[in-house]
């Protein structure tokens, strides 16, 4: 049984988990390390998908999606399509703390964030704006699909006082439609914890997500006595069959797990790569590949460190 842990979405989220891992260490709030961590991943204009530097919609606008949930309490908070804040995620904290008005959208989501004191900032960098014009060309003369380019941070964390907390932030798909909301800020698609369970959280096309609600799902596979392991690739393989078998594809689905022990798991369809550190592990990146069998369900899913 691990004292605290925390487990996250993508690569891209290590410096991120490693400040919540030092968060964890030193006995401080799993809703700390998952607002920090995230917050990192945030700040760096490196990362397209997220925060300053995520790509823009159609209209080359950042709208930024974020969740925060505290498994205790089942206090959630949330905002969609907000433009020129600087860290989404703590916004949704914040708003988790209120009784009404939890999950706010575009300019609503602005003026709460500038009364209560926010820092304003143009998340659009030179960058992510010649990626916007070159991917323009590109879907006029080769008619490309507009929505590759996309990866949401997730994090899960236990502390050691047991109480455990999500948090998500994306701009969600590239070049999606002005006001187009994704999975990631929804609870119980992109997100959700329960303390006497665990949390789960996705990543991927939340077109397809929302459809199974599959964070909930998961937990829910958890709250039945299945593994975080065995929960997050069931869900993710079963409901995947349900989008072939109904509507002949299935979009790209990643989830990460962890229980109220501190054990975690994951599920994927695609090629997926994820970030845990615990008391008792090392802070380590992996890549979790599926083998598919000829008929396209999953045989395995290979997980090696990176
Ligand atoms: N799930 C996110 C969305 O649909 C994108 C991603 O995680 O890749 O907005």
């Amino acid at each position: 049984m691990n004292k605290w842990g925390i487990i996250a979405t993508w690569k891209m989220a290590v410096d991120g988990v490693a400040i919540g891992a030092d968060i964890l260490k030193n006995k401080g709030k799993c809703q700390d390390a998952v607002e920090k961590a995230i917050m990192e991943v945030e700040n760096d204009p490196l990362y397209t998908s997220v925060g300053y530097g995520g790509l823009p919609n159609e209209n080359c606008e950042v709208e930024l999606d974020a969740a925060f949930m505290d498994g205790k309490t089942l206090s959630m908070g949330a905002v969609a399509g907000i433009k020129d804040y600087k860290n989404p995620v703590s916004i949704a904290r914040k708003l988790s703390e209120d009784r009404f008005n939890i999950f706010l959208v575009g300019d609503g989501a602005e003026a709460y964030a500038h009364k209560n004191g926010f820092i304003r900032q143009n998340m659009l960098t030179e960058r992510a704006k010649k990626t916007w014009e070159t991917r323009m060309d590109e879907i006029t003369q080769k008619n490309l699909s507009p929505y590759d380019g996309h990866d949401t941070v997730c994090m899960i964390s236990l502390d050691s006082e047991k109480d455990m907390a999500v948090a998500t932030s994306t701009s969600g798909l590239f070049m999606k439609k002005r006001g187009r909301v994704g999975d990631s800020p929804i609870p119980g698609s992109g997100f959700y914890v329960d303390n006497e369970v665990g949390g789960a959280a996705a990543t991927g096309l939340g077109e397809d997500i929302m459809k199974g609600c599959l964070s909930y799902e998961t937990v829910q596979r958890m709250r039945n006595g299945v593994s975080p392991m065995k929960a997050a690739q069931s869900a993710v393989e079963d409901f995947s069959e349900q989008l072939r078998k109904r509507r002949g594809v299935a979009g790209a689905i990643s989830i990460v797990a962890m229980n109220n022990k501190g054990e975690w798991g994951i599920g994927t369809n695609v090629e997926f790569s994820f970030v845990v550190s615990t008391d008792e592990k090392e802070l380590k990146s992996y890549l979790a590949t599926p083998i598919f069998n000829e008929d396209k369900t999953i045989k395995e899913i290979k997980i090696e460190e990176m």
